[in-house]
């Protein structure tokens, strides 16, 4: 049975990558190595991970995602700040955080309540929206740590823009040691707008 890693996310548009490009740089570039950071072209928001499939379930996950999606019409999210989880003292995950409207929300949760009929385990995290910039390496030292932290402490970040979401995507990730590759594998279109 062929086997792979998957995922469902919402792509990012070029300028707000290119604005958490430009306002990230600094970090990028003065936090050394204690910091993986996130290839920009990879950048997403992911609705669901949902980890090993085999290829056979694809049709019947497209089919979940579409008519979740079909019922969801488009809505508009803003990128903002910069965070960490778990928290400052000790960050694991970079992020970029996302204001999201209530329909991202519902989306999400239909999305996880129809791919835990078809058999895929549950997020046991809550939902927090964000766009993950960069990992803390396992092996960073106290101090490195420390000096991550001192940074961004000191780094602001400006609104770094508005989107509207209008698709959803299934994707494949290949893990390399110089970074995942994703590939898209199916496309989910939300509800068109109607005419008032
Ligand atoms: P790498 O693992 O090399 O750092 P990556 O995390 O981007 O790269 P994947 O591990 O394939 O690539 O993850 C794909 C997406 O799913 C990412 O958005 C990732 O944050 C998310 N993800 C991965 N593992 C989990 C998990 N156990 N729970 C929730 N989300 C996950
Ligand atoms: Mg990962």
């Amino acid at each position: 049975m062929s086997l792979l890693r998957a995922f469902i996310a919402i792509d990012i548009p070029p300028e707000i990558k290119q604005a958490i490009s430009s306002q990230t740089a600094s970090l990028r570039k003065e936090s050394g190595r204690v910091v993986r950071w996130v290839n920009v072209e990879n950048i997403h928001l992911t609705l669901k991970f949902l980890g090993e499939i085999s290829a056979s379930s694809l049709e019947l996950l497209t089919q979940a995602i579409q008519s979740e999606c079909a019922q969801t019409a488009p809505f508009t999210v803003s990128a903002e700040n910069l965070g960490c989880f778990p928290n400052l003292r000790r960050p694991r995950v970079l992020w970029i955080g996302l204001v999201v409207p209530p329909g991202l929300n519902r989306l999400q949760r239909q999305v996880e309540a129809s791919t835990a009929r078809l058999g895929y385990a549950p997020e046991d995290k809550p939902f927090a929206p964000h766009l993950t910039i960069g990992r803390v390496r396992e092996q960073a030292a106290p101090e490195e740590i420390q000096a991550l932290r001192s940074m961004l402490e000191q780094t602001t970040i400006a609104s770094l823009g508005t989107f509207t979401v209008k698709k959803v995507h299934l994707y494949k990730s290949d893990l390399k040691p110089e970074g995942p590759i994703y590939t898209r594998l199916a496309s989910a279109r939300l509800k068109e707008q109607e005419n008032k």
